[in-house]
């Protein structure tokens, strides 16, 4: 029996807190990425805008996307999923990474229900680091991270475990 278990998606990767002055490069590029995105939140009912960017596997090109809320609340588009529909519709369909910055006191912003399931079609077998971290409105576009401030090391198989998938 326990190998119908193994089937099921198994996290890759170890959730850790890790200050933004360690991670690679291209992580950081990813955050300040999601950082300027968030900037452009249509988030006129809830005043709490999100930034997402996922990085695809070719040409290492960066996709961005905020939330768009809606008068009518259900059609509103978190970030995360913005940044991926823009991407499966130019035609990018597998991410090395991703990235999501929102900004609450004293706790990280984690993608909701909806979003870890739309990430997780897009893993396939291979599981997708995500990095969160805090936005700070006064910080700088620039410049929107100082290098110890902490991030969420985590990824879709940790967020979303033994999730849903079909093939
Ligand atoms: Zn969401």
């Amino acid at each position: 029996m326990a190998h119908l278990l193994k089937g099921l998606a198994q996290p890759e990767i170890t959730e850790s807190v890790i200050p933004y002055g360690k991670l690679d490069a291209t992580v950081q590029e990813l955050l300040c990425a999601a950082y300027v995105v968030r900037q452009c939140a249509y988030a006129p009912y809830s005043n709490f805008k999100v930034g997402s960017a996922f990085r695809a596997k070719i040409n290492n090109q960066i996709f961005t996307g905020c939330n768009v809320e809606n008068a009518a609340f259900t059609p509103t588009a978190c970030a995360e999923r913005t940044a991926l529909t823009k991407a499966i519709s130019e035609g990018y369909q597998q991410f090395s990474t991703g990235a999501v910055v929102a900004y609450k006191p004293e706790v990280f912003i984690s993608p909701c229900g909806v979003c870890r399931q739309f990430i997780r079609e897009f893993a396939g077998n291979t599981d997708i680091p995500i990095y969160i971290a805090q936005a700070l409105d006064e910080r700088s576009p620039e410049e929107p991270f100082n290098s110890d401030d902490p991030v969420l090391c985590t990824s879709i198989f940790n967020l979303l475990p033994k999730s849903f998938h079909t093939y």
